[in-house]
């Protein structure tokens, strides 16, 4: 179903929600309104009539392009996960331990409602964190496995300027945890630059055939991460 507000066409879909949910979506600032079952179109489309002027705004925002993440992390705000853009949600808890989760496009933040930026901005990163982890776990396993290298160690840092680092004579590598933001096969390509650092310490012509040879499409993946930098 559609509501047209004013110039505006909004997608409508029915869930089993409790309250209504209004999205605005990058690239292209489209927007989308989540509406429990038994709430009438008529009251729907007062809901985005009061509303109106945020969504105008963040039209407006996501359209300039918002590929860096937002940083209030407030409900309706865009981050990405593996470069795609999801919906922020703060939802208030009463009872029980703080915790997050994903769904329907969403990222999904319970926290009390007088959590502070910083509260919220936490449970954020250990969601990353997590899903980052895992990935990587998976890459790097496949990879040692394929360039036949031995064991390494490796973590994730919050690093301002690199996506990742590696210490050849300890294997020990390092990942830049803002990483979980970009997509799998930009990741993939800081995996064998970091891994293939292992063989050579330097960005030279020895270097770029042998990351060549492992992953041919190598400069267009370093290409697409620029834009999540
Ligand atoms: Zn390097």
């Amino acid at each position: 179903m559609e509501i047209q507000l004013h110039d505006i066409r909004v997608e409508v879909d029915r869930k089993w929600i409790r309250t209504m949910r209004l999205t605005v979506r990058p690239p292209d600032g489209r927007v989308r309104l989540s509406v429990p079952w038994l709430v009438s179109s008529a009251t729907a489309r007062a809901f985005l009539e009061s509303k109106w002027e945020w969504i105008c705004r963040s039209r407006e925002r996501v359209m300039q392009g918002v590929v860096v993440a937002e940083k209030n992390y407030a409900d309706g705000e865009t981050h990405y996960l593996f470069g795609t853009p999801y919906t922020l949600r703060v939802i208030p808890l009463t009872n029980g331990r703080s915790r997050t989760e994903i769904a329907d496009e969403e990222l999904r933040i319970y926290c009390r409602e007088d959590a502070t930026r910083e509260q919220r901005e936490r449970l954020l990163r250990q969601l990353y964190r997590e899903q980052l982890t895992a990935e990587l776990t998976e890459q790097i396993g496949r990879w040692l496995e394929r360039i036949g290298e031995g064991e390494i160690s490796w973590r994730l840092r919050l690093m301002r300027s690199e996506w990742g680092s590696c210490n050849a004579r300890k294997r020990r590598l390092v990942f830049n945890e803002a990483l979980a933001r970009v997509p799998k096969e930009c990741i993939e390509y800081i995996v064998v630059h970091e891994l293939s650092h292992l063989a050579v310490q330097n960005h030279g012509p020895a270097f770029k055939a042998l990351m060549s040879e492992r992953l041919p499409d190598w400069p267009e993946r370093r290409k697409k991460l620029k834009v999540f930098t």
